[in-house]
């Protein structure tokens, strides 16, 4: 079984999770996946070898509330760096 890292699954569940919030200039995949990688770049992953503990790993994250907020004020500079500037094709200029 290949490695993972559970790092990903967070900082998509959080991403999910405050979606309104971020205050997306686009929401479409490509900028979500832009908002992901500059966010995982900034945090420690997290890697497991079974997917099966995922879910304990992620509770363990939000029973810490400072490996928490520190997650989710990482995503909230990504989507502003992604807000500012997105590449994908729905907010380019004419
Ligand atoms: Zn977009």
């Amino acid at each position: 079984m290949p490695v993972y890292n559970v790092m990903e699954e967070v900082v998509q569940a959080v991403l999910q999770q405050y979606k309104k919030e971020l205050q997306l200039n686009c929401d479409c995949d490509r900028c979500k996946d832009d908002i992901m990688a500059i966010a995982l770049n900034e945090l420690k992953p997290q890697y497991i070898v079974n997917e099966k503990h995922s879910p304990y790993i992620r509770a363990a994250h939000v029973a810490d509330r400072q490996a928490a907020t520190n997650i989710l004020s990482t995503v909230v500079k990504a989507a502003r760096i992604v807000s500012a500037s997105p590449r994908c094709e729905n907010t380019k200029k004419e």
